[in-house]
């Protein structure tokens, strides 16, 4: 038995499958789950003693890589002027500022502990704005466990094959119209048949969200038009749209899919990154729907460690990195010479590989057919992609334990290191 066999063996006595969030429970990979005792730069070591070219980076949110040695000395400072506070502090105000100053959408910001909490308040900030009910959400995109929103999501969710989980009553997800990402037909019928109910709270729309690029089942893209297309259609409705760009913030580019898509949302959800690797969400949007929160509106929201000293010393000095010099194009280039070589691999083999990159993204579709939606990734092999990770594992790098996640990369990750993980991706390729 190794280290980490014996240490999950234990942690099923105590813990609920052994894990604190499903996915890391490699289910869908059939592996056993390593345990991790240190995380430094592109490389997470294990109990057994291995070092692995992490490419799950704490789910997104490494983008600077682990342990940044700027981010660890500003969370250290922090530390000494106190554990918490519980009352307002400078650090919010330079916060928010940093976030409105890159991504001008966002006048105001609330922050939350988690992407989660950040959407919830979103969708109820939108019904309390808007004084609507219903919410339209796409299948596969992933929103966090909102009771609402956990309805054909993605993430662990699909790995685990409960897109609906126990436990939500019907009457909760009432409300929630789910779509399929990328159909425009699909849309204008649903906004036709709220338009004709429009001032019907129960039948007309309060807001649509979505990841404006699928990153919790692999990695999607927007087809022509369909963000336009949404984008018109709440206007023109009087629903809000929302992006949930807890993935794709600060990671994509400096201003998420908004650096890469001229639509723009009325709300914005953030998380992972804007933490610096500690726990966050974030709300924003324009200041009259902002407003309608708690204490100046109606629409309640709160948290005992909103906004902690702690999470926004490390946020802030992610961001001063990002912001300053961004590496973007860097990461890019590290993103695009790992999938040449896997798009290489599987042309060699004839193998039907959809290799999704953007920046530092990155999924592996084995498809023959262009994966544009939820049915396309799961009539993808997933069994190709386990041998994939296996393989992977066995020779040093920790792709994400489930081809229904994204791959990301970090400022970290050297040539070096791009260079071993692109002959590693090419040999599992050649063992299919
Ligand atoms: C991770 C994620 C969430 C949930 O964030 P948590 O901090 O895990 O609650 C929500 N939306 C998207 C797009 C995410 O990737």
């Amino acid at each position: 038995m190794t280290r980490s066999e014996e240490l999950f063996a234990r942690a099923r006595q105590l813990i609920p499958g052994g894990v604190n969030s499903p996915v890391r429970a490699f289910r869908n990979v059939g592996r056993t789950p390593f345990h991790a005792t240190a995380a430094h730069g592109c490389r997470l070591r294990t109990a057994d003693g291995a070092e692995l070219i992490d490419y799950v980076l704490t789910w997104g949110p490494a983008i600077l890589g682990h342990n940044d040695p700027d981010v660890r000395a500003a969370v250290q400072n922090a530390a000494n002027a106190g554990l918490g506070f519980g009352t307002n502090h400078p650090a919010e105000i330079d916060f928010a500022q940093l976030i409105h100053q890159s991504l001008p959408v966002v006048e105001k910001v609330r922050l939350t502990n988690s992407g989660t909490e950040a959407t919830m308040t979103a969708i109820r900030l939108a019904r309390g704005c808007t004084r609507r009910h219903r919410i339209v959400k796409f299948s596969g995109c992933f929103h966090g466990h909102v009771d609402a929103l956990l309805v054909k999501a993605g993430s662990g969710a699909l790995t685990h094959g409960h897109p609906d989980s126990a436990g939500i009553p019907p009457a909760t997800a009432a409300d929630t119209l789910v779509l399929p990402y990328n159909d425009t037909a699909a849309l204008d019928a649903a906004f036709d048949v709220a338009e004709a109910r429009r001032d019907d709270p129960g039948h007309a729309i309060a807001a649509v969200i979505l990841e404006p690029y699928p990153g919790n089942i692999g990695l999607l893209f927007p087809q022509a038009q369909f963000l336009e297309t949404l984008r018109a259609r709440c206007t023109r409705h009087g629903a809000l749209l929302i992006f949930d760009e807890v993935m794709t913030g600060y990671r994509l580019s400096p201003r998420g899919t908004m650096g890469l898509h001229p639509v723009r949302p009325d709300l914005v959800c953030l998380g992972k990154i804007i933490g610096g690797g500690l726990p966050i969400g974030a709300i924003g949007g324009r200041a009259h729907l902002m407003d309608h929160l708690a204490p100046l509106g109606p629409v309640y929201q709160s948290g005992t460690f909103c906004g902690h000293p702690l999470t926004l010393a490390a946020g802030i000095a992610t961001l001063k990195k990002l912001l300053g010099a961004p590496p973007y194009t860097t990461l890019d280039a590290a993103g695009n010479t790992l999938a040449t070589a896997a798009r290489a691999a599987a042309a060699r083999k004839g193998i039907a590989l959809q290799v999704h990159q953007s920046g530092s993204m990155f999924a592996l579709f084995f498809n023959p057919r262009p994966v544009l939606n939820l049915e396309d990734v799961l009539a993808s092999d997933a069994t190709a992609y386990r041998r994939i990770f296996q393989h992977a594992l066995d020779h040093g790098v920790f792709l994400p334990p489930s081809p229904y996640e994204s791959a990301f990369i970090s400022t970290a990750h050297d040539a070096t290191a791009i260079a071993q993980t692109a002959d590693v991706l090419t040999s599992a390729i050649n063992t299919l």
